[in-house]
């Protein structure tokens, strides 16, 4: 009883600490893996490096 579905893939984290390495899903060849964390203050935070935008899922 299996169908597709179709799944929006967003940058959408639960953890407070994501890391990114550039590329898609931060398994690219960017840059050198960087781990950001997120405050609580804050919803998302961008990859100073690449510019990925991570936002924590509530
Ligand atoms: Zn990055």
């Amino acid at each position: 009883m299996e169908k597709n579905k179709k799944i929006n893939k967003k940058k959408s984290i639960k953890l407070e600490k994501i890391f990114c390495a550039g590329g898609e899903d931060g398994d690219g060849d960017g840059h050198p893996k960087v781990y950001l964390s997120i405050g609580e203050k804050e919803k998302s935070i961008s990859c100073p490096y690449c510019g990925n935008v991570f936002t924590k899922s509530s």
